[in-house]
């Protein structure tokens, strides 16, 4: 299996640290609000990974964060806590608000047919561990004490700091989880831990003890502390969004690496955005969308979840009602095609040709996750004439669907489709299968009088009322 690794920016060949086991932390939901389909996207690339992992034999450990502290907006907001704005927006405490997104998070997942991590961790319960490695950074002297109270990562220190992002340092400006704070040495310096005592931000809400007083904990530590503990000092992957990189990734490196003195993740895995013609997908300029918002107009979530499928993670994803509208159309074809396959026989089938479609779609997978080009085997697969028996067809399907995860064994046109338009349609295969063309357009007609339309598009037969 090869991924391409930020850590090299090249494609590796995956070598898990243990045996037929792989650890992975991807990192999770900050829970003041809804997850949009941007967060989405990564985290569907993210289940395409695992379920390809999964396929591969490796036994997976999946940890996800669920970032429930309250962190400051970016400085476009000029730093409100973001958790101090839900509370006040919506008159619940931090905990209710957290619980809340944190189900509607765990509710879009499942509609998205996202598997779930084997364990999901709270910032909030693990702030004693994320004080321990704070204290394990001090002990090597990686960090130092503002005047303000607050304590801070001294970037200075750590030889590395800014290889993985390839940061120009020198010319580092402030931006998105870069705090503009005078009482930093450097620029690049962040908080490890925020004082309340010297903070501008005196009504933060969520606060706790510390050694160095009452405050709360810096943007990154909470990932560095929760992934030792759930998967190790050293793991093997780690994934995110491209956004990442830059900060969040790399102050975690230096906080984990500076507490424990050696390499902690071998393999990072970033995907790419998705954006909208107006770019970035953010609330200020009004292109914020939710799943729940594409299930208001009628979009089966995991119409989305093909149209993630169909461009490289690695790849900007373009999103606009009219992909989606393509993405929907392609995969009510497949599971159209799917279901015929599964009601009817076919041709004796001969074995090779069948490991042919497997093998083509595995190195698909196993090559950095193509699944663009995977799915152009499930199409190939769907158009094959010669040599596949329908069943056959139906079972490798379905086993490629334990990755693709589009859920293709669900039957659901035959509600919608009366049972003897489906007989029909059978029929009809059977006469195409034998070739008799004329007898089949007789089938084809019939089914016309009876309300129903059937199109040989090139990816297989689509069946509509008229
Ligand atoms: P956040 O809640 O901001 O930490 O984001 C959750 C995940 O979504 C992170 O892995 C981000 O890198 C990722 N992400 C944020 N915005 C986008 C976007 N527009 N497209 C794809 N991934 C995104
Ligand atoms: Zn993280």
């Amino acid at each position: 299996m090869k991924i391409y690794n930020t850590l090299s920016r090249k494609k590796e060949t995956f070598k898990p640290i243990e045996k037929d086991f792989v650890s992975l932390y991807t990192c999770g939901p900050t829970v003041y609000n809804y997850a949009h389909i941007g967060n989405l996207r990564t985290y569907v690339f993210e289940d395409i990974f695992k379920r390809t992992l999964l396929s591969n034999g490796y036994k997976v450990k999946h940890v996800m964060n669920i970032t429930d502290v309250g962190h400051l907006t970016s400085d476009e907001d000029e730093g409100e806590d973001k958790m101090d704005v839900a509370v006040a927006r919506e008159k619940k405490t931090p905990e209710e608000i957290a619980d809340f997104y944190a189900d509607a998070f765990k509710e879009d997942i499942s509609k998205l047919n996202i598997l779930q991590p084997d364990i999901w961790c709270k910032a909030t319960e693990h702030i004693a561990d994320m004080i321990k490695l704070v204290e394990r950074i001090e002990k090597n002297g990686y960090s130092y004490v503002g005047k303000n109270g607050n304590v801070y990562f001294d970037t200075s220190k750590f030889a590395n700091y800014g290889n993985f992002a390839k940061l120009d340092l020198d010319n580092l400006q402030s931006g998105a989880r870069i705090e503009i704070d005078e009482d930093k040495k450097h620029p690049r310096d962040f908080v490890l831990w925020f004082l309340t005592k010297g903070s501008k931000f005196k009504g933060h809400i969520l606060k706790w003890n510390s050694p160095w007083g009452e405050g709360w904990p810096g943007w990154h530590i909470e990932c560095s502390a929760m992934s030792i503990k759930y998967l190790g000092e050293n793991f093997d992957i780690h994934c995110g969004g491209v956004d990442h990189i830059s900060i969040h990734h790399t102050n975690e490196i230096a906080q984990a690496e500076a507490a424990t003195g050696k390499k902690w993740v071998n393999y990072w895995l970033h995907g790419e955005f998705l954006i909208m013609k107006q770019g970035k997908m953010a609330k200020s300029v009004g292109n914020f969308v939710t799943l729940k918002s594409l299930t208001d107009k009628n979009y089966d979530p995991l119409a989305f979840r093909y149209m993630c499928l169909n461009t490289h993670y690695r790849k900007k994803l373009n999103f606009d009602w009219e992909g989606l509208d393509s993405a929907r159309n392609a995969l009510s074809t497949l599971r159209e095609n799917i279901r015929i396959l599964k009601e009817t026989d076919g041709l004796k089938t001969a074995q090779e040709k069948i490991e042919d479609y497997r093998s083509k779609f595995l190195d698909a997978i196993n090559d950095d996750l193509n699944m663009p080009r995977a799915l152009e085997v499930v199409w190939k697969l769907i158009r094959e004439e010669e040599h596949i028996n329908n069943q056959k067809k139906y079972e490798i399907l379905l086993e490629f669907d334990k990755i693709l995860g589009l859920d293709l064994g669900r039957i659901e046109t035959s509600s919608k489709i009366p049972k003897e338009i489906d007989a029909l349609i059978k029929k009809r295969e059977e006469y195409r299968k034998k070739k008799d063309w004329e007898k089949a357009d007789e089938v084809r007609e019939e089914i016309r009088k009876k309300g129903y339309i059937i199109e040989d598009a090139p990816e297989g037969i689509r069946v509509k009322p008229i």
